[in-house]
């Protein structure tokens, strides 16, 4: 057994009791989860402030000076003391609430001291509450350091004064007995290619900074180390895939060819043109393909889908697509019939709301193999959905879909698993993508169909409403659609959102008499919401009052003005989503923002970020800034944010090197068996089997 797995309360100070909490209320077990416990943050202490200076704003700060004029003030409860501190350039005062009686023992008169707390202004006066005091004495007058603090909880510090400074000085003394115990996890080459500190200096340095230098390359060393190894074990689980699963051959396309000669209405993007090449390269390997296709919103994803499907037609492989909502799945099937009527191909379509003589006819031709292609929803999930042979399945915007129910799409195939293409068009910032999907091969389109012109997008104060439906007005005089967008209502819809979105309905019908409206919103029937979708697509009404049910894949050309109410509500990737439903067709599309006055800084950000951008990526990236990681589709379940010290929205550079790291060592060296290698062996075996399984992410 290693050193670091020995059980906290064998730490001198510890003990059985306190050992407990630790685990409990920190989940520290052993040395090694107590050495990895970063400090989240430092005090400076290297430098003093002058009172002058101080303003609310500064965070921790210390001065020195004189106190004076310490006093207790009022009973009981309110009890508290106060005194005042004096540099040269001014007096603070401090205030204490607690501890009074054993503050009035130890705080002196006329003592120099070094005050150390939060500054705030008090009627234009600075002040700090519940400062820390340390006396000033010859020794520690020259010292300068910065001081770790360490997350601990209100129990631990309020009952068993395990506050910051007590797990500091547990950490203290585990490091004076377990720095040599410490083993190098990087090779030599990896130390030198990339400036690295020794494992044994970063933990030294991380929990206790010589300088703001050493701290940063401690942190950059553990980071670094930490994302290698993330990304190590993403990459030979990607190769181990590869070398173990088999995957149908797709190689003859006469069909593709009949396709592309005389029914392809235009031409592709030089970007589909290269997904497609991506997937025919991975049909012809031999392999299972386990690709993430992405691409904004209107980039062209559906085709490169049915196209595939096309692949897996000409070499007798059935295929399935499918959709996260029935509005999608119905419009994917009523876009790809008309092709799949043209080339011959049997192309069915299988929703919640499908007859039962109708699936009892499609679960025939699927067993029999005369059902060449199925679209689809959740229902083709279910058992009794069972295939000839399937051998491709494709996933619309993948991110409504739990890891379960994707796994259970590869079962469809008992022989060969069926090759799998995820599709989203909420772009993944590249750093997340590495993680997430590392062992995914990605795709990416990153072209928009030409002639698409440029979404207009403004941000509109509620006030300016009259204004704004003069737009509207005006727009669909010239023949144009407009969506008006609600906040959410979905499944989880509260009677609140309803209410305001049949406010606004109503509203809407009161401002554009002349006009007829669609609404669709989550509560209603499949029935009700296609027959109210079908209205707005054969361009029999102008407007169509919805919710978010509207976000994702419905294409309507015609429809060229977005109105997204209470648009601080929304994410700024779901903003993007929505506004992706226009400028489809060849007339200029818009995009207006509606809000009340009051935004927050966040919500402000998300705003100016639309007007600016139309760029799906550089907007994904700023979602992750805003938002953390946490936040994003699928990170929760994969164990991604069970970083201890890396940060995926910040450490994209490092991460990349990482990786690249991972790649070279093992393109030279696969088995980690070379002499050179053995510290990253050694460290791998001496990995926990975490519970995460990456493979099964997609
Ligand atoms: P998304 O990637 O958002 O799913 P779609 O596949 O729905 O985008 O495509 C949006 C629209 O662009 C559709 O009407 C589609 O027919 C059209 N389209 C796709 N590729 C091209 C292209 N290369 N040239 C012109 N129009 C295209
Ligand atoms: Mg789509």
């Amino acid at each position: 057994m290693s050193f670091f797995n020995t059980k906290i309360e064998y730490l001198r100070g510890v003990g059985v009791q306190r050992a407990q909490l630790l685990q409990k209320e920190l989940g520290i077990f052993t040395y090694g989860d107590l050495i990895q416990r970063y400090p989240f943050r430092y005090l400076d202490r290297t430098q003093f402030y002058n009172v002058v200076d101080l303003h609310d704003d500064l965070p921790y700060v210390q001065v020195k000076g004189i106190l004076r004029g310490r006093e207790v003030i009022g009973e009981g409860p309110k009890q508290r003391m106060v005194a005042k501190v004096a540099d040269a350039s001014g007096e603070l005062e401090l205030v204490w609430f607690k501890g009074v009686r054993f503050l009035e023992k130890i705080v002196k008169n006329h003592q120099e001291y070094i005050v150390f707390g939060k500054p705030s202004l008090f009627n234009g006066k600075p002040q700090m509450a519940h400062p820390e005091l340390e006396e000033v004495t010859e020794t520690k007058a020259g010292q300068s350091y910065l001081q770790p603090v360490y997350n601990t909880t209100e129990k631990l510090k309020n009952y068993h004064r395990i506050d910051s400074k007590a797990i500091m000085r547990m950490v203290a003394d585990l490091l004076r007995i377990a720095l040599p115990q410490v083993h190098e996890t990087l090779s030599p080459e990896l130390i030198r290619q990339y400036g690295l500190m020794s494992k044994a200096e970063a933990l030294q340095q991380i929990h206790f900074p010589q300088s703001t230098d050493l701290l940063q390359a401690a942190r950059f060393r553990l980071k670094f180390e930490e994302l290698f190894y993330v990304q190590l074990k993403l990459l030979r689980q990607k190769d181990q895939r590869k070398a173990t699963l088999a995957g149908q051959i797709f190689k003859e396309v006469p069909t593709l060819v009949d396709f592309y000669k005389n029914h392809l209405a235009f031409d592709l993007t030089g970007a589909q043109k290269r997904v497609i090449h991506d997937i025919y390269k991975d049909f012809c390997s031999g392999k299972q393909m386990n690709r993430l296709l992405q691409g904004d919103v209107g980039s062209g994803k559906t085709i490169v889908a049915f196209i595939s499907m096309l692949m897996a037609a000409d070499n007798g492989a059935q295929s399935c697509l499918m959709a996260p909502t029935e509005i999608l799945a119905d419009q994917h099937y009523v876009g790809l019939k008309a092709y799949a009527d043209l080339l011959g191909i049997n192309l069915g379509k299988l929703t919640g709301s499908s007859r039962t003589s109708e699936r009892r006819e499609l679960h025939e031709q699927l067993r029999n193999g005369t059902m060449h292609m199925l679209v689809g929803t959740h229902a083709l999930l279910e058992d009794v959905v069972q295939f000839r042979n399937l051998g491709l399945t494709i996933m619309d915007e993948q991110h409504r879909f739990g890891v379960a129910q994707r796994s259970k799409l590869w079962q469809k195939n008992p022989h060969v698993i069926p090759h799998v293409l995820v599709m989203t068009a909420t772009p993944i910032p590249r750093t997340l993508a590495m993680t997430l999907y590392g062992d995914l091969d990605v795709s990416v389109i990153d072209e928009l169909p030409a002639g698409r012109k440029p979404i207009v997008t403004v941000h509109r104060y509620d006030s300016n409403r009259l204004k704004v439906f003069q737009f509207l007005r005006d727009q669909i005089l010239l023949g144009r659609q407009v969506y008006i967008v609600y906040p959410l209502i979905e499944e989880s819809e509260s009677m609140t959102e309803y209410k305001d979105l049949m406010d606004g309905y109503e509203s809407v019908q009161r401002a554009f008499p002349e006009c007829q409206i669609s609404i669709v919103h989550g509560r209603m029937k499949a029935e009700e919401k296609d027959y109210e979708m079908q209205r707005f697509v054969r361009r029999e009404t102008q407007i169509m009052v919805a919710t978010t049910v509207i976000e994702v894949g419905v294409n309507v050309p015609n429809a060229s003005v977005m109105v997204i109410e209470s648009a601080e509500r929304f994410g700024l990737s779901q903003l993007h989503q929505l506004r992706g439903r226009v400028g489809r067709g060849a007339e200029q599309s818009y995009c207006i923002l509606m809000t009340g006055f009051k935004l927050s800084k966040d919500s402000r950000t998300r705003l100016e970020t639309m007007v600016r951008t139309n760029n799906g990526f550089e907007i994904a990236d700023i979602d992750l800034k805003l938002r953390g990681p946490g936040d994003l589709m699928g990170t929760q379940q994969s164990g991604v944010l069970d970083l201890l010290i890396a940060d995926l929205a910040k450490d994209g550079r490092i991460l990349t090197e990482s990786r690249a790291a991972a790649q070279q060592l093992l393109s030279e060296d696969v088995t980690l068996s070379k002499p050179e290698n053995q510290n990253i062996r050694r460290h791998i075996e001496s990995l926990p089997a975490t519970a995460v399984n990456w493979s099964r992410i997609s």
